[in-house]
């Protein structure tokens, strides 16, 4: 049985109060809720203080990147133990946002999942198609190739509880969401893919749908037996509609 997860990318916003007080209200707000892990991801300069809000509670904490060493001169880098430090637990790797403005590749993806690993952080590897690609009707080679390669040679238990988020490009901040049918398509490829990969862990795995969750759709996303939860971008950065998500009827 998978556990739900939902999860809450921050991505570049909020200051270091403006984020305390975020955690804060979703903390009392989401204290009753056990059947669906929750998780939140601010900036890096917010995470000791978020932290400190939610230590102890039923919120996880994650951050949005890491590079795969773990010291060194690699000026303005973060690596998986200070993000474990900082009281991480899970760091989210190849968003495509990093994939299209700062160069990440499965091959950085594949590295710095295994270095989130290696520092036992769960990662939330995404992967998904532009636009371009799904009007082509490539997106399953395109998804295949994310999948393969970014999650190659994985070990062990690992292979069980990387968490996988299916992001189609052209929902991400737009407001269009890919219909529950289009997102299940996807969702059963990539755990089929993932089966064919690391034997019997296609089953285990949590697969996250991300693009344009909102309150008004999560239910029906969530109602595809191959949708685990939720990586959510814009409706996480209110505790209102963040927790409402946190709360949606399976
Ligand atoms: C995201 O940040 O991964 C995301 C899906 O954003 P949004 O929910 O705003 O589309």
């Amino acid at each position: 049985m998978r556990k739900p997860l939902m999860a809450g990318n921050w991505k570049m916003n909020k200051t270091i109060a403006e984020s305390a007080d975020l955690a804060k209200a979703l903390k009392s707000a989401v204290s009753d809720v056990s059947a669906v892990e929750i998780l939140i991801c601010p900036t890096f300069t917010s995470l000791a203080a978020v932290n400190a809000e939610i230590k102890g509670t039923n919120i996880k904490l994650g951050a949005q990147n890491l590079f795969w060493e773990n010291k060194g001169a690699f000026t303005g880098e973060i690596s998986p133990t200070m993000l474990k430090d900082a009281g991480c637990s899970f760091v989210l790797i190849g968003h495509s946002e990093r994939r299209q403005y700062f160069g990440e590749t499965d091959e950085s993806v594949n590295k710095k999942t295994k270095a989130a690993f290696a520092a036992e952080l769960i990662p939330v590897v995404c992967v998904g198609e532009t636009l371009e690609e799904r009007e082509k009707n490539i997106t399953f080679k395109v998804i295949e190739k994310q999948v393969r390669n970014g999650l190659k040679d994985l070990h062990g238990d690992c292979a069980k509880i990387v968490v996988i988020a299916y992001e189609p490009v052209w929902a991400i901040g737009t407001g269009k969401t890919a219909s529950p049918d289009q997102a299940q398509e996807v969702h059963a490829f990539i755990r089929k893919i993932y089966d064919d990969m690391y034997k019997g862990a296609g089953e285990q795995i949590r697969i996250l749908y991300g693009g344009s969750v909102k309150p008004d759709n999560v239910s029906t996303l969530m109602q595809q037996p191959d949708i685990d939860g939720g990586l959510v971008g814009g409706a996480s950065l209110d505790a209102d509609s963040f927790t409402k998500l946190a709360k949606f009827a399976k």
